[in-house]
């Protein structure tokens, strides 16, 4: 995971303190994004990151960044597109503001020095799956992510930006009003650091590992989804998970993508039969949308007893190769033995991408004051059910570059969000296990002073248990009566993590960064699995087999929040926001 390598302990001395205007937590395309535009209009910024500088999901895209560039195209056909895509359940003022300002944004970023690919010394556009247009931006062909990566973390350092690496944010400082006033964070060596800001970002990233089988970076483990929770937060629409159909099916975390562009480019699935399969699926056949691609992978899977199926790649239309089109694709199956020119490629489906996360409106904000969040980590509900590809990078940057807006005149009082409120009264749906309602008064186990962890309940054990049930029970395809005993069955690891975590109220100790992303990550598998129970249809990512349509009453967003130890759920109007 992604803190692999370093020390679990909790620290002893004070916490060293820090003061700033703005405080951001992580490093990807949204928290770089952030930072550069703070400190260019004079803010003092510091960006906590818990690994390298780089580490994220952000280096990891292939594909590109969506923007109405072309002539043909404008954004109103790229609201069309992602509406369509978001199966009933975008929030219109959201994806508007996206799509109108997204070209602009880009713009800057071109400036902060990311080259994306040219022909005739146009911007190249790419056409990807449910685009109507040529609207896709990208570097190097399938390096997209690692040339914006590469550009704003070289200009982050570069300019007056200070960057704590290796430290993990663990627990947002909230004052009396329940403003949020900074965080306490871990560094590398167990010593605890405490930042006060004026305003915090939390720019975190998704929760892919939260599933046995992911394609996210191993610091992608929901933190600051889970940190806002427990600040009170409101957590929207979680169990819109994204499962890519085609990841690379040798044992590795992460899994490596293979992109929807190889299949753009015509190449095929094979059973393990060795015939084609989504001919009989959809019309679209190969190019089909992703929840119905991962689907028919899984049962195929399931209905032969194989473990994944074929990519055939040997032949793409018009006789493209293979390794000039997707350089760096072809060079990682290299690395496993497998000739894309040649041979057949094993794939098989994978937790990508979540929709849902900290509820914000189209500034950023969240429902606590002086907490805002932009990035994959954010929901303002641009992605409704389903994300169009190429959407999150731009969404990314754009709700960044606002937050950055919104947070420079903040005065550090209270706030007035653009956020509707939620249609009918809260209600119960379960506890959260003890001590992971709030970090506060809680010692890592093993840590000076902490004490021992009981047996069977030590952290790496909870995180393969918690890992492998949201694989099997929340995964490509749901159940209603495996979800609930699953349910069951997280709520004994819970149980077991606090257990293992001794009670240390004299304020000296925090706890270790394994503990707690191993809390992390339990606390934000219990929030997708509840919301995917409580969702009775299908929908997008969200995939029921006792409830196989979608349901019109249910074009709204789940929303939880903790109060107190228990999770409260609400639903969202449609829009979400206004305008
Ligand atoms: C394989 C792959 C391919 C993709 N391809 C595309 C594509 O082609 N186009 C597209 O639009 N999207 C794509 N996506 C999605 C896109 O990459 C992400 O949605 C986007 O990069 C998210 O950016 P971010 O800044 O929110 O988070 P990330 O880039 O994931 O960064 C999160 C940061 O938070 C830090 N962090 C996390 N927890 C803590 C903590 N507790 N304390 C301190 N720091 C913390 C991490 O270290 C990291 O720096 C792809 C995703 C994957 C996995």
């Amino acid at each position: 995971m992604g803190t692999n390598g370093r020390k679990d302990e909790g620290g002893t001395a004070p916490p060293e303190e820090t003061a700033a205007d703005f405080v951001i937590v992580g490093s990807g395309i949204a928290g770089l994004y952030c930072a550069l535009a703070l400190a260019a209009a004079g803010a003092d910024v510091v960006v906590v990151t818990k690994s390298r500088l780089t580490q994220g999901n952000t280096r990891f895209a292939q594909g590109g960044i969506a923007a109405a560039f072309d002539e043909q195209d404008s954004p109103e056909l790229h609201f069309q597109d992602t509406i369509q895509a978001g199966a009933g359940l975008c929030a219109a003022p959201a994806v508007r503001v996206m799509v109108e300002q997204g070209p602009g944004f880009v713009r800057d970023l071109i400036a902060l020095g990311a080259h994306f690919d040219r022909e005739n010394g146009e911007i190249a556009l790419a056409r990807e799956g449910a685009h109507t247009q040529h609207r896709v931006l990208h570097a190097r062909g399938d390096a997209t992510g690692e040339e914006i990566e590469r550009a704003l973390s070289r200009r982050a350092s570069g300019i007056p930006v200070r960057v704590d690496e290796n430290t993990f944010a663990l627990e947002l400082a909230l004052d009396a009003t329940g403003r949020c006033t900074g965080l306490l964070a871990v560094a590398a060596d167990g010593s605890p650091r405490r930042y006060r800001a004026r305003a915090t970002v939390l720019a975190t990233g998704g929760l892919g590992q939260i599933f046995a089988s992911t394609t996210n970076a191993e610091v992608v483990t929901g933190d600051g989804m889970a940190m806002a929770m427990r600040a009170g937060a409101h957590i929207m629409d979680m169990e819109f998970v994204q499962f890519h159909p085609t990841a690379l099916a040798v044992e590795a975390n992460p899994r490596f993508l293979i992109s929807e562009a190889v299949r753009g480019e015509g190449a095929v699935l094979l059973n393990e039969a060795g015939e084609r399969f989504m001919t009989r699926v959809h019309p679209m056949a190969d190019l089909a949308p992703r929840d119905v691609v991962a689907r028919a992978i899984a049962r195929e899977c399931d209905r032969l007893g194989a473990q994944h199926v074929w990519l055939d790649a040997r032949r793409l239309e018009g006789g493209v190769s293979a390794r000039e089109r997707f350089p760096t694709i072809y060079s990682r199956c290299i690395e496993h033995g497998i000739d894309m020119e040649r041979d057949l490629v094993p794939v098989a489906p994978v937790a990508h991408y979540c929709m849902g996360g900290v509820r914000t409106d189209t500034w950023g904000r969240t429902t606590v004051p002086g907490l805002l969040a932009c990035g994959e980590t954010a929901c303002a509900g641009v992605h409704g059910a389903n994300r169009l590809a190429s959407n999150s990078l731009l969404e990314s940057l754009v709700f960044a570059g606002r937050a950055a807006e919104a947070a420079l005149p903040y005065d550090g009082g209270g706030w007035k969000t653009g956020l509707l409120e939620p249609e009918g009264a809260w209600s119960a749906v379960g506890d959260m296990p003890g001590c992971l309602g709030s970090f506060r008064g809680t010692a890592v186990p093993g840590a000076p002073g902490g004490g021992a962890p009981s047996a069977g309940c030590g952290w790496p054990e909870a995180l393969n248990r918690v890992r492998r049930i949201m694989w099997r029970d929340f995964g490509i395809v749901r159940r209603g009566p495996a979800m609930s005993q699953a349910l069951q069955e997280l709520n004994g690891i819970g149980r077991g993590l606090c257990d293992a975590a001794p009670d240390c109220r004299d304020g000296r100790e925090v706890p270790g960064p394994g503990w707690a992303e191993t809390a992390n990550v339990f606390s934000v598998a219990f929030l997708v699995a509840m919301s995917a129970w409580q969702r009775t249809e299908s929908r997008g990512g969200h995939y029921r087999e006792d409830y196989p349509d979608p349901l019109p009453e249910w074009r709204k967003h789940t929303l939880l929040r903790l109060d107190g130890r228990t999770v409260v759920h609400a639903y969202a109007p449609l829009e979400n926001v206004e305008v």
